[in-house]
């Protein structure tokens, strides 16, 4: 049996006749930047996440970097945010003019633990950044607490995230800067690159706007230096189509993952991942830990199996951050975590025989 990774082609297959519709209308009037599909994407994702605005971008990691350069970061602000994420989340905070301050993940949720906040703090910390891994909302209600209590702000990386919730809200409402990916391997996957902001603040998404469309505030008046980081039509049009359909995948995803959990517990020498109280996850991906990890992985790949490893090397101990003088051991639990970590194959599509033949591969190959 073969089981991919992530199967785009299978989820495209129904929907192709409709987006081609809406192609073909974008190729006929060359409407293909900026347009109706992008104005209503931005209304109906905004809707769908309980904001009042969202701000569609070229890409998750603009949309990151303009809602933190609307923090107006000077030089030797700190950032807090954790290792274990994609460099994205860090590339943003130093493109906008921070430096990175990392605080190790929690053991069971994998995000941001906020129990290490207080020693990441310092004179110079702005804010927070937490990451919602593999679509599991991180705890914000103490992460919030603490920058209230300290005068940071808190900016939401949701790439992974798209309609996750915590406490019975949606991420990205309640007044948060709430960023979201597009790339075609997210919950909500362009064909192509996109990404959104989502905010109650109507002047930070007046500003994001600016700072995507080159500063104008019209045609060739410009307020401020900005940058070319607007979505387009095709794919606005394209999310329009799929945003209809991400409720009933992420469901999807919850009774794959639940399957999973189910096949795998009390499987000895796999530790399954765990749902925080409060948090709805959307299982963007399923990630297990065993300590033969890359034998598990080979093993796998030979009975036609994909995995991934999200992430085999946390942020700090890459060559692009040695700058930052921070060594092995600065940050155990995401070092220990990283050469444990497996993803799984997990996507709407997914069927019951192939998780089963997933989980019967996995008990055979990994050590007790
Ligand atoms: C995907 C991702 C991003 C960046 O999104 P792009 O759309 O690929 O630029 C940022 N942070 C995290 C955690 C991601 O997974």
């Amino acid at each position: 049996m073969k089981v991919p990774f992530l199967d785009l082609k299978a989820q495209h297959r129904p929907l192709k006749e409709e987006i081609l519709e809406l192609w073909g209308h974008i190729l006929d009037t060359a409407g293909f930047v900026g347009g109706e599909h992008v104005t209503a994407f931005e209304q109906e994702f905004a809707a769908a996440c309980g904001a009042q605005h969202a701000v569609a971008l070229a890409s998750g990691t603009d949309a990151l970097r303009f809602a933190l350069l609307t923090k107006g970061l000077r030089p030797g602000d700190e950032v807090i945010t954790v290792p274990n994420t994609f460099i994205a989340t860090v590339e943003a905070i130093t493109q906008a003019g921070g430096k990175p301050a990392f605080v190790d993940m929690d053991p069971h949720t994998y995000n941001l633990d906020p129990a290490g906040l207080p020693a990441a703090i310092t004179p110079r910390t702005k804010g927070i950044v937490p990451v919602h891994l593999y679509g599991q909302p991180a705890d914000l209600d103490p992460i919030r607490a603490f920058a209230k209590e300290h005068g940071l702000w808190v900016v939401e990386d949701a790439a992974q995230a798209q309609l996750a919730e915590y406490k019975g809200r949606r991420i990205g409402s309640g007044g948060t800067l709430a960023e979201f990916s597009f790339y075609p391997g997210k919950n909500l996957g362009a064909c192509g690159e996109a990404g959104a902001v989502t905010t109650d603040d109507a002047d930070a998404a007046a500003r994001i706007r600016m700072l995507r469309d080159h500063g104008q505030s019209k045609k060739y008046y410009h307020e401020i230096e900005g940058f070319n980081g607007r979505c387009d039509a095709l794919q606005a049009a394209a999310l329009r189509v799929k945003l209809r359909h991400l409720p009933a995948w992420n469901e999807r995803r919850r009774t794959r993952a639940q399957r999973y959990l189910e096949r795998l517990s009390g499987v000895p020498g796999v530790v399954l991942p765990t749902v925080a109280p409060g948090c709805l996850p959307i299982w963007h991906l399923f990630v297990v830990q065993v300590a033969n990890r890359d034998a598990v992985q080979k093993a796998l790949k030979e009975k036609g199996i994909d995995t991934g490893l999200h992430y085999p090397v946390p942020l700090h101990l890459q060559k692009a951050y040695q700058y930052l003088g921070l060594g092995v051991g600065a940050y155990p639990v995401s070092e220990a975590y990283a050469g444990r970590l497996l993803s799984l194959p997990m996507y709407p599509e997914l069927r019951d025989e192939q998780i089963d033949y997933v989980c019967a591969s996995l008990a055979e190959n990994v050590r007790r």
